[in-house]
């Protein structure tokens, strides 16, 4: 029997930062699945920085949100009720059809996720698609190696925290995060294991870099885009290598135009951008040396959990006023 459910809803677009007015929460009819559908309970909502971009409407490489429809957002759960076999009721699972309290969900957009390997939540976070991209950034795009001098951005955020440890774990020889308060620059070193961190708000890159790092980068993980990665260009060593996974200081409309882009021929420099979509293939790999990483402990993510629908918006708001370290989430478990 169908069931009523609530839901978070866009109620306006956005102009520049968001605010909680843009969100309404609303009630929802979830019918019951049909045939390879399951509706699915779920338990952690995530907030992304990329959903920011989606309420803009317009284009975007992937479908924006709709004024007074549900907001979709990734999510980890329970199948409560299934008409496909391989996701039997009791399953956990993982889809995008979140910020809701229940999801009807076709299965070919559901992945099956293992809570006996590691916690249910952290599907939404370090074994889910923000350790996914950390992973590809760090392994894949940079190709960081021993004795490297990395700097990642926004380090103490879900993707930033997971990239600069698996630096580590590959052998670099320093890794500076830089973060906008000086409890998270106590957490990136402390309780991650950063070489070192420097408050971005307080020093800029280009300081911090010129007195601390004077022979330069030879790798960046940037997450922050605008004035963060201009100045990243400027502290490259030759051949350095930037992977370009976000520019959170630009989603909210303040425009940035580089500066220092004359440096990538100069100094022979890298730049790649990537996009964890491209790369579904690779959840198994990923999957395999995250647990190890995360079993060794080389591995630690921080989440700042939220409790109840009510709280998503609130909780999307925090990634944008520095409120959250590591993976943002809310608990909607009943
Ligand atoms: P996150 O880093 O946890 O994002 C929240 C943090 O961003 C905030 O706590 C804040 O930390 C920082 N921030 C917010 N506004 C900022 C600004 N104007 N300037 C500098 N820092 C700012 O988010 P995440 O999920 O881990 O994602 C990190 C980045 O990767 C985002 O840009 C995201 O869009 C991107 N991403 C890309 C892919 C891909 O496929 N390429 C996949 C997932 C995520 P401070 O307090 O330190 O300022």
């Amino acid at each position: 029997m169908a069931l009523t459910s609530r839901a978070v809803l866009l109620a306006r677009r956005p102009e520049g930062m968001p605010v909680l007015a843009d969100f309404a929460v609303g009630d929802l009819t979830v019918p019951d699945p049909g045939p390879d559908e399951v509706v699915v309970e779920n338990h952690f909502l995530s907030v992304d920085p990329g959903q920011r971009g989606l309420m803009n409407g317009g284009d975007s490489y992937v479908a924006t949100y709709q004024v007074g429809e549900p907001v979709t957002g990734r999510a980890v759960g329970q199948v409560v009720a299934s008409r496909d076999p391989r996701f039997p009721e009791g399953s956990h699972v993982f889809h995008r059809v979140g910020w809701r309290e229940h999801s009807l969900v076709p299965t070919s957009a559901v992945r099956a996720i293992d809570v006996a390997r590691a916690p249910e939540s952290s599907y939404l976070g370090v074994m889910g698609h923000p350790g996914l991209t950390s992973w590809l950034g760090v392994a894949r795009v940079a190709d960081v190696r021993p004795g490297d001098v990395v700097l990642v951005t926004s380090a103490a955020g879900a993707v930033g925290a997971a990239a600069g440890q698996l630096a580590l774990a590959r052998g670099a020889s320093r890794v500076i995060g830089s973060v906008g308060s000086a409890e998270k620059a106590a957490y990136v070193t402390e309780r991650l294991g950063f070489t070192d961190a420097f408050v971005y708000k307080e020093r800029s890159l280009a300081d911090y870099v010129a007195a601390q790092v004077p022979d330069g980068l030879d790798v960046v993980f940037d997450n922050v885009g605008g004035v963060q990665l201009d100045e990243a260009l400027a502290a490259m060593r030759p051949h350095g290598r930037l992977a370009l996974c976000g520019s959170i200081s630009t989603y909210n409309g303040e425009p940035y135009t580089l500066k220092n882009t004359g440096l990538l021929l100069s100094q022979r420099l890298r730049a790649e951008g990537f996009l964890v979509f491209d790369h579904e293939d690779e959840w198994d790999p990923f999957h395999a040396e995250m647990a190890e990483h995360l079993t060794e402990g080389r591995v630690t993510v921080e989440e700042t959990l939220h409790r109840g629908l009510d709280a998503v918006p609130q909780a999307f708001l925090s990634l944008f006023d520095g409120t959250s370290t590591g993976k943002a989430l809310v608990d909607v478990r009943p």
